[in-house]
């Protein structure tokens, strides 16, 4: 057995857990990403274990135009980059692997992956959120082959093509004004005759001589063999259904957070999202939640990693105090 300490609470555990983190960070977002910068100039060397994406959903954005500090905007894949570099200056270890099972019934905390296992005094989890999918037939047979959830990723696939893009929102038009720069047309397929998304980017997506909107409808399926070739459509009003041709459909309507992990141990809400109170604690002392797995609402880099900061904040106090 080897001691280990946390704060005035002393504790014996195995031999073979001879090393034990004193922050381990869960998933590379902004969020995770950010409180790993504040944990390393605390001198913690938090070790971020980042799950399939470095930089999060944020790095499949092409451009961010409202993080501060970059007038001119900056891609989302580089803002993560940087992001990790700041981090690393001070001291934060990454480890490029996928958590698989956790176990926060006591301290220290057990982290498997799936080459590894991990143990720490404390947790943060800024594992972020997945795109939400249609569930309808032919989605899921299609994706890869003009089925999408990621503009950046795949427009360029799309040059002189037409494409369908479902949901309202501002992923929605943002994603849609992208696609624009390789689509002959984009047309947004919208459930509501109202946009959820924010004034400026209906005001441009208005203006753009390359979309469309179908609105009150939603896919009730994507047809095609090898490739997308048309989506059948119902008017949610009238109920009449019709047939649109298209070679791809994207898909941005909203997000689940990614806490099936976590489920047995932390409280949340009815739709998967983590609660904490303001300090961003979680029901398990020393286990504290970032980003879009505990934000339903604002969802933005800048809060993202604001959050990622206090936690990183907390964390550090949880350590000194020993709690
Ligand atoms: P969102 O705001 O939740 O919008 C989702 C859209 O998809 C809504 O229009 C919704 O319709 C529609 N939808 C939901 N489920 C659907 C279904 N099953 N079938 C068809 N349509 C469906 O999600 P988001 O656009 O991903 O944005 C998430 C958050 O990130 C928001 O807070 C947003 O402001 C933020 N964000 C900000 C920026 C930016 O500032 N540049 C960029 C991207 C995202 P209803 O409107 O009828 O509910």
């Amino acid at each position: 057995m080897v001691e280990l300490k946390l704060g005035n609470l002393k504790k014996k555990v195995p031999k073979d857990v001879s090393k034990v983190e004193e922050i381990i960070i869960l998933g590379a977002g902004p969020a995770g990403l950010s409180a790993a910068l504040y944990a390393a100039r605390a001198e913690l060397s938090p070790l971020v274990i980042t799950g399939m994406e470095l930089g999060g959903q944020a790095s499949l954005t092409n451009t961010i135009e409202n993080y501060p500090g970059f007038p001119d905007g900056v891609g989302g894949s580089q803002l993560g980059e940087l992001f990790q570099k700041q981090a690393e200056r001070f001291g934060a270890k990454f480890e490029f692997d996928v958590v698989t099972e956790v176990d926060f019934n006591e301290v220290p905390f057990k982290i498997k992956t799936f080459s590894k296992e991990f143990l720490a005094k404390s947790v943060i989890i800024s594992t972020g959120a997945s795109p939400n999918l249609l569930n309808v037939k032919g989605e899921k047979e299609l994706t890869g082959k003009g089925v999408s959830y990621c503009g950046t990723c795949d427009g360029w696939f799309f040059k002189d093509k037409k494409i369908v893009v479902v949901g309202g929102g501002d992923s929605a038009l943002e994603e849609s004004l992208f696609l624009t720069r390789f689509a002959s047309s984009v047309t947004i397929i919208h459930r509501r005759d109202q946009l959820r998304a924010g004034k400026i980017l209906q005001t441009r997506a208005f203006n753009n001589p390359k979309i469309s909107f179908i609105w009150d409808s939603i896919i009730k399926e994507i047809q095609g063999d090898q490739a997308v070739k048309k989506v059948q459509l119902e008017n949610v009003k009238t109920g009449a259904h019709s047939i649109l041709e298209t070679d791809g459909v994207f898909v941005f309507i909203g997000h689940t957070p990614n806490t099936n992990l976590f489920k047995s141990f932390l409280d949340m809400d009815q739709n998967g999202f983590i609660i904490t109170n303001q300090y961003v604690k979680t029901n398990i002392p020393g286990v504290f939640a970032a980003g879009e797995v505990m934000d339903s609402h604002f969802k933005q880099v800048v809060t993202s990693a604001g959050m990622g900061a206090a936690a990183a904040i907390e964390a550090t106090k949880y350590l000194e105090s020993g709690d």
